[in-house]
């Protein structure tokens, strides 16, 4: 029998249309996990995440600021394709995010980065998918700190432009730089503390 998680997964309609089921990609022993919206078509043909043009501009992304794939993990709120790139929709959200909360388990990151609306909103509502819509949008929360927990999972949340989007806003790229270094500095003060004790 398999786990719950994947078993939800495997029940909603957008993975019976999906070529593949995409789980992740990345160092699971990293200190940063990031979290994107859903795969796109590339992503689903392969069965990786960020594979596309979103995906070589964040690994374009993630070299400016002298980090790799070596350095973080990356998965999805949802983990099949929606037809069409249409928006994740409330139920599909609901059913594959225990997934990404048993990653978060396993992975234990000192900071999740939510790329974009979707995997922000998702964060700041604890989870909670039904208020989703309330939450403040990425404009106005990139780069900024904030502890959330999630089913009793405590989670530090720094929010990130989503690397599609700044496909298009090339005048995006100095904030991400500059939230990267603030992701950066947590990472390392938190490696500190851990030495103290
Ligand atoms: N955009 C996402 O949010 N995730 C992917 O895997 C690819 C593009």
């Amino acid at each position: 029998m398999e786990p719950e998680h994947i078993n939800l997964v495997k029940q909603t309609e957008i993975f019976k249309n999906c070529k593949n089921i995409v789980v992740g990609k990345g160092n699971l022993n990293a200190d940063i996990l990031f979290v994107g919206e859903a795969p796109g078509k590339n992503e689903d043909e392969q069965g990786l995440p960020f594979v596309g043009r979103a995906g070589k501009n964040l690994d374009e992304l993630l070299a400016k600021v002298g980090l790799s794939l070596e350095n973080i993990y990356i998965a999805n709120i949802l983990k099949c394709r929606p037809p069409e790139n249409r928006d994740p929709l409330p139920e599909e959200i609901k059913a594959h995010t225990p997934w990404l909360i048993e990653q978060i388990k396993q992975i234990n990151p000192k900071v999740i980065c939510s790329l974009g609306n979707y995997a922000t909103k998702f964060f700041i509502s604890e989870g909670n998918v039904d208020i989703m819509g309330k939450q403040p949008g990425i404009t106005s929360v990139h780069g900024k700190i904030r502890f959330v927990e999630i089913n009793g999972v405590k989670i530090k949340l720094i929010p990130l432009f989503h690397p599609a989007a700044i496909i298009y806003k090339r005048d995006l790229i100095p904030l991400w730089e500059k939230d990267m270094e603030i992701v950066k500095k947590e990472v390392k003060e938190s490696m500190n503390q851990k030495q103290l004790f």
